[in-house]
């Protein structure tokens, strides 16, 4: 439209949500008005968590990133095919969970055959004494799964690997994160999976995922990022939200509209005398430690990735990136994951190698990455706390969305979709 006014839009933060907002602000197609936004990234790269991270020739995601659509025909996933032209390969998922020195197909209760057979049938008595009551309403995490699948289900893996994932009070946690990414139970099928083993018998959001054919999942990004307006190494040191303006290291900018992507303590911090800023205060999160390996051996039987609820091991889950991204026979890539809230544990080389027998000469590359927020924790207080930060937010005229702008336990597609509903209610 002819001299029609633009916003500046301004957004923070390059990651899948930021660099779809501005990809959709800039393409008219999405009812936007062709405004090119100012991206202010902290980091010398776009792509956050999307990122592929090279090393002496091998790839490394920041842990395993894989496309789990929740519809069959879902938009983002002809967008990422036919916008920006990348190659998805479909994968039925192999992946398990380490229990006893076994291996159990996921998810774990549906494959109680595996068991030995004393543990079995406890998991099978005790999951018969909750299955007509079921979990009550507005059950903690752990009453939620002990009364979902029964005690000795529940002290075998969803307690200890919940524990070892979230480092949080599980009696204090909700289960409004869950959603579609922990199965319920369903009885038909745990009874069948504790007859004889049916490695087919599967369930949950990520039965089957797409990954690029080739290369890392970093090409997202890469593709969206592809001649927007970034200003890389951006260290913002106040946002006066009054005068609708940013002042970073070096110079400030005005906006007339300002999404932001960063995570919530981060972005209140720079909204001096925000009186959100104490609770912000109340937001929990883990932060997880990535260590990632290219070895010289083969682990293609090992499936994609394998849980580890055992409190001894120091990892949660190992995935198997070459069995989703080819190498070349004989080579393999290792994710291993671990994480922390208070203080980080650094993955000891040594427990994986032990675990995996895996000889010093055998490892060609290690690259080790920290991801210090990975996880948002759904306490009992979130809800409320989030409610009145969005609700400032909104007043100050600040869109805060993605995972961590909208702080929540959320996947690349809602990502997308984020950016997408943020530069549409901007123009
Ligand atoms: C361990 C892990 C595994 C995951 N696995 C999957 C998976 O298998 N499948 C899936 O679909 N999703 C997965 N996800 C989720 C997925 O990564 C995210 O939903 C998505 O990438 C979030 O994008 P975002 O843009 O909202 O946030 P981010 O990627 O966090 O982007 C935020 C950007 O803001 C920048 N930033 C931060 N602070 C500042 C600041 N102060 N100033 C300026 N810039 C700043 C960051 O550098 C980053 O570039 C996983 C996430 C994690 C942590």
């Amino acid at each position: 439209m002819k001299n029609e006014k633009k916003d500046k839009v301004v957004i923070l933060g390059a990651g899948l949500t930021g660099l779809t907002a501005a990809h959709f602000l800039e393409n008219p197609s999405s009812g936007g008005k062709a405004i090119k936004p100012f991206i202010l990234e902290k980091q010398d790269i776009a792509g956050g968590l999307c990122r592929t991270e090279e090393k002496e020739g091998f790839s490394f995601d920041h842990t395993g990133h894989l496309l789990h659509f929740k519809k069959k025909d879902s938009i983002w996933k002809k967008f990422i095919e036919g916008e920006l032209r990348i190659d998805l390969k479909k994968h039925s998922r192999a992946a398990s969970i380490h229990i006893m020195n076994t291996l159990v197909p996921y998810p774990f209760q549906y494959h109680l055959a595996y068991l030995p057979k004393d543990e079995k049938e406890k998991c099978v008595r005790d999951y018969l004494k909750v299955y007509k009551t079921g979990a009550p309403a507005g059950a903690s995490f752990r009453q939620w799964a002990e009364h979902s699948f029964g005690r000795r289900m529940a002290s075998l893996f969803f307690l200890p690997y919940n524990q070892k994932l979230w480092n949080f009070n599980l009696n204090k946690m909700s289960t409004d994160w869950m959603g579609r990414f922990v199965p319920g139970p369903d009885a038909g099928k745990i009874l069948r999976g504790a007859e004889k083993k049916d490695p087919s018998q599967s369930a949950g959001y990520n039965a089957s995922f797409y990954y690029p054919r080739s290369g890392g999942i970093g090409q997202l990004p890469a593709a969206l990022a592809k001649g927007k307006n970034i200003v890389f190494n951006a260290s913002i040191k106040q946002i006066d939200f009054t005068a609708k303006k940013i002042f970073f290291e070096g110079g400030n900018m005005a906006y007339d509209r300002l999404i932001s992507t960063i995570p919530l303590p981060e972005l209140l911090g720079y909204l001096k005398g925000a009186p959100q800023n104490a609770a912000a205060k109340k937001l929990k999160w883990t932060g997880v430690y990535n260590m990632n390996i290219a070895v010289k051996k083969n682990f293609s039987k090992l499936g994609h990735w394998i849980y580890f609820p055992h409190g001894k091991i120091p990892f949660y889950r190992i995935g198997f990136l070459s069995n989703f991204s080819a190498l070349p026979d004989g080579f393999s890539t290792i994710y291993i994951e671990s994480s922390y809230r208070s203080e980080r544990k650094k993955t000891s080389g040594a427990s994986v190698m032990k675990f995996f027998n895996i000889k010093s000469d055998e490892i060609i590359v290690r690259k080790d990455i920290d991801i210090p927020y990975a996880y948002v924790i759904y306490d009992m207080a979130r809800e409320k706390t989030l409610a009145g930060i969005q609700d400032f937010l909104s007043r100050c005229g600040i869109i805060s969305t993605g995972r961590f702008g909208g702080w929540k336990y959320s996947t690349m597609e809602e990502a997308m979709q984020d950016g997408f509903d943020a530069a549409s209610s901007s123009v």
